[in-house]
């Protein structure tokens, strides 16, 4: 990729250092009040990575898309040692998680998330759109990170301090207050509009439902239900049984009014 990676300088600069530095527009979402929407000076007093410099500024490492240094890119590692001048570019949407990047040359081999305790109703919106959503409310935040390394999730959160954890590679720090504003801002940024598979997992289980004869759970339904219905999924692990009734099509109408399609269901 042609990155430069200057980790130590060999002529080693005479702190302090004063250097430039230029964030992309949406980063004012995370800077203070007289850094948002100008190029300001940081004197850095001691050696550090870009990415600590970064940090530093409130913008977690897994918001940054790409970093310039005296308009050559660098990686995180990079240490400034004399002036010069800094531009750190967002993530663009569709951010293709499962194609190398020059910040994260290992990509993801499929899309899966993990939802903080912060956004557990979009998580569970995520999983009813079919995506892959590990959820729960008693995570600690070392958890997550220990999670969404081992099981290559993508961390979904609105806590910018946890997005700071080195072992967080993937992640959206949710803007929107609200859970369906919120599926809205994943699907976009990740790009996973033609991705949602409706209906196809439990959203207790997070498992893939599965096909199960009428005859066979029959004794869990209601009067009506087994009247009207004929096509039943089950959770393998919960058990529970899932059926397009009234529920279905009112969630269905709400994804509707939000232009979300929702795949096959
Ligand atoms: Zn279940």
């Amino acid at each position: 990729m042609g990155l430069q990676k200057r980790r130590y300088s060999l002529q080693p600069g005479r702190f302090p250092v004063n250097i430039s530095v230029q964030c992309d527009p949406s980063f004012d979402f995370f800077l203070a009040a007289d850094h948002k929407g100008r190029i300001f000076d940081y004197a850095l007093t001691r050696k550090a990575s870009v990415k600590d410099i970064i940090e530093s500024l409130g913008i977690p490492h897994t918001e940054v898309g790409s970093i310039l240094f005296d308009s050559q890119k660098i990686d995180f590692s990079f240490v400034p040692v004399s002036p010069g001048k800094l531009q750190v570019h967002a993530v663009q949407a569709p951010f293709n998680v499962l194609a190398p990047s020059s910040l994260r040359p290992v990509p993801l081999e499929a899309i899966r998330f993990i939802a903080d305790v912060n956004v557990l109703k979009l998580g569970r919106l995520l999983i009813l759109l079919g995506f892959d959503v590990a959820c729960s409310s008693f995570f600690s935040d070392e958890k997550i990170a220990d999670i969404a390394r081992e099981e290559s999730r993508i961390v979904l959160t609105r806590d910018t301090a946890l997005l700071k954890r080195k072992k967080i590679v993937f992640a959206r720090r949710i803007r929107s207050d609200f859970p369906y504003e919120q599926v809205r801002e994943v699907i976009d940024f990740f790009g996973l509009q033609d991705l949602t598979a409706f209906f196809s997992r439990c959203t207790a289980c997070n498992r893939e439902l599965v096909p199960v004869a009428k005859s066979d759970i029959i004794h869990l339904l209601e009067p009506k239900t087994r009247l009207y219905f004929f096509d039943f999924l089950q959770c393998p692990q919960c058990r529970k049984v899932f059926w397009k009734g009234s529920h279905y099509e009112a969630m269905k109408d709400t994804f509707s009014r939000l232009g979300l399609s929702f795949g096959p269901a």
